[in-house]
């Protein structure tokens, strides 16, 4: 059977060269990248010049990227760790309504255990943050504004720069997730006027468990983990050198073809989106018409369970998901759709497809070929009707 992978939002497979280019670093050049000895000086040459790599992919200097074990640490290190080093500013945060859970958690720990306020700002229909409402939230006591530049669910891409401005011009820390769209878009952490920028390599063709963290020179934020010197004093711990290889790897490879690779992904999306239109009635797409990550498409089917719908586009070798990756397994309600006003009849028949490297127009043919007949089906025998 056809397997038809459309998931690339929740993890991506890594590609060949990402493989090789890690390979050595589990075999012969194992070294600690802390060892003065030779192979401790080859790992840690790999690893400057992989920090080299995601340092250049985001427009500043290699010292400012940290290694971390992916979005989620990330996330956790700037919020928290920006939160407990200002604490003598203030004690407000403004987020979304809709950050991945990594970021929304953070806030929530910060109320809860650290005394902070958190001002979480609505969306529009399309999942697009207000920046005038943004403006309106900040305080005196405001010490970090984290909104992500795209959103893992729907795709919608932020204004981020007007954001960065509004937090540059009341002194406040500016801090983006930009796991979704580090390798699509394009990023220039100076030119956007970001302070802290969260990513992961598993969304781009790299292995899981690494990441990195973008800090501006000056940022004044605790760090994590204790235990040593490592990463500047901002990171204890042994570095994954494999993994930091890969993750380097990974973004040269996504960066030498963005607009190709963005051309290909839109004319996919709007191939499925198009064919899915003239089979289906009551079909509705969830995010931003045009400001959305080229390679996602979240759709919501009428009268049918997104749940029924993945069990059998899986029995078809299709995989997709609803909401976001963390989320799926549980029957919860979308919180990036509901913030967005979207019906709680249609959140229930959500599906995500997120395109990514290797994907071809034969992939959405087969789906419009096993996709209508399924939602047909499911939808004679529902009670949604
Ligand atoms: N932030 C966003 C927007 C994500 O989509 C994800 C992963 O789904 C994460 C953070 C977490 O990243 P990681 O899986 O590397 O911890």
């Amino acid at each position: 059977m056809k397997q038809v992978y459309l998931d690339h939002n929740a993890t991506t497979p890594v590609r060949k060269e990402v493989l090789d280019a890690m390979q050595p670093f589990f075999s012969h050049e194992y070294g600690n990248a802390s060892s003065v000895h030779s192979k401790g000086r080859a790992a840690r040459k790999a690893v400057e010049e992989a920090r080299e790599l995601v340092g250049n992919a985001v427009g500043t200097e290699s010292a400012d990227i940290v290694f971390t074990s992916g979005g989620t640490e990330s996330d956790n290190f700037a919020i928290k760790g920006v939160a407990m080093a200002n604490v003598d500013k203030g004690r407000h945060v403004i987020t979304s309504e809709i950050e991945h859970p990594a970021v929304m958690d953070c806030c929530r720990f910060i109320e809860e255990e650290l005394g902070f306020e958190v001002t979480r700002i609505p969306v529009d229909k399309y999942g697009m943050v207000d920046p005038d409402r943004l403006k309106d939230s900040v305080r005196k006591d405001t010490v970090l504004i984290s909104i992500m530049f795209a959103n893992n669910e729907v795709g919608t891409i932020q204004p981020i720069k007007e954001i960065a401005e509004i937090a540059g011009k009341n002194g406040v820390y500016f801090h983006t997730d930009a796991v979704q769209a580090l390798g699509k878009e394009k990023i220039d952490v100076e030119d956007l006027g970001i302070d802290l920028c969260s990513f992961s390599a598993h969304k781009l063709n790299g292995p899981k468990g690494i990441g990195g963290l973008y800090v501006r020179k000056g940022v004044k934020l605790v760090p994590f983990h204790s235990g040593g010197v490592h990463e500047g004093k901002r990171r204890a711990g042994t570095l994954n050198v494999p993994g930091i290889v890969g993750f380097g790897k990974a973004i040269e490879i996504a960066c030498k073809d963005m607009q190709g690779s963005d051309k290909h992904m839109r004319k996919l999306t709007e191939r499925l989106l198009a064919g899915l239109n003239k089979e289906l009635k009551e079909i509705y797409l969830n995010g931003h018409p045009d400001r959305r990550l080229s390679n996602t498409l979240n759709i919501s089917f009428r009268h049918v369970e997104g749940e029924s719908l993945i069990l059998n586009f899986d029995l078809k070798g299709i995989c997709a998901s609803t909401g976001s990756a963390c989320m799926s397994g549980s029957l919860e309600r979308s919180h990036v759709l509901a913030a967005m006003g979207v019906q709680p009849d249609l959140s229930q028949g959500s599906i995500r497809f997120s395109f990514g490297y290797g994907n071809t127009e034969e992939d959405v043919d087969y789906c419009l070929t096993e996709i209508p007949p399924i939602v047909k089906r499911l939808r004679e025998m529902s009670p949604l009707c």
